[in-house]
């Protein structure tokens, strides 16, 4: 009774788990817990077989149709526009409208017209179905509409590169020098404990050498920013004013949200 009782406890947490994450991973989860029936043998292996050839189907053949026809498409990828890493593609989370599509390929096109061979690189977008479904921890992602994307880095001879510091592609902040305002800081002294609870987020930092490279984060934001469609682009404050970033669109997006000097948020109407 006791054993049953944490079977389904465990399954509640991997599906919710799941959910969170992938959206569409938690009912694959229970699909494969209802079609490999615990008696059968070897169940484990055949449901570890059957939970993954029907999650990269679903993520990559029956998802992506679906999911346009309800009025999100995955992030068109290019030589120019590209994941941060396979993990937001698997997992769902690179969908957004058509509109915001559209941007993110002629700015990335734009970008590369002015600094060859440099990708604009995409974070978190939004998951494929329902709106109002967040895509956690960024409770706005839940329409189609909002992206995060990388800024550009240069090595230690000042040249552009595709490479970055986070391996998740968040977490590592570029932040406030001495002389600069510090709203990390500010936010944090009254009390928004979550401002940089990213920090948790990068997994690990790799290529340590780099740092951004204002020209081309200043570059790239002009070319999104220039789009009709785009209405509001989130970057820290100190940044912002480093970058002489005076278009209206760029905001502070308040403390209740999380820190943006490890990427660039924006969104269209
Ligand atoms: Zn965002």
């Amino acid at each position: 009774m006791f054993l049953k009782f944490l079977k389904i406890i465990l399954h509640t947490g991997v599906t919710v788990l799941l959910t969170v994450i992938t959206q569409i991973g938690g009912l694959v989860y229970l699909l494969t817990l209802l079609f490999i029936k615990q008696n059968v043998t070897h169940f484990r292996l055949k449901r570890t077989a059957f939970f993954i050839l029907l999650y990269c189907s679903a993520t990559y053949l029956i998802v992506p149709p679906l999911a346009s026809y309800l009025g999100r498409e995955p992030i068109k990828e290019s030589e120019v526009l590209k994941a941060h890493a396979l993990f937001y593609t698997l997992a769902n989370r690179n969908y957004v409208t058509p509109e915001l599509n559209d941007v993110l390929n002629k700015s990335a096109k734009d970008f590369q017209q002015k600094y060859p061979g440099i990708e604009l690189v995409y974070l978190d977008a939004s998951f494929p179905f329902i709106d109002g479904f967040p895509l956690l921890p960024h409770l706005s992602h839940n329409d189609g509409k909002k992206v995060d994307i990388s800024f550009i880095y240069q090595d230690n001879f000042g040249n552009m590169t595709n490479l970055k510091p986070a391996l998740s592609g968040y977490g590592v902040y570029e932040a406030p020098t001495v002389s600069e305002y510090n709203q990390p800081d500010v936010c944090e002294k009254k009390g928004y404990w979550q401002y940089d609870f990213t920090k948790y987020a990068s997994l690990s930092t790799i290529n340590q050498e780099l740092k951004i490279s204002e020209v081309g984060t200043k570059a790239l934001s002009l070319c999104i920013l220039k789009n009709p469609a785009v209405s509001k682009m989130f970057i820290e404050p100190h940044l912002k004013k480093r970058m002489q970033l005076y278009d209206t669109k760029v905001r502070f997006h308040g403390c209740q949200a999380v820190r943006h000097d490890d990427h660039i948020h924006f969104q269209v109407k």
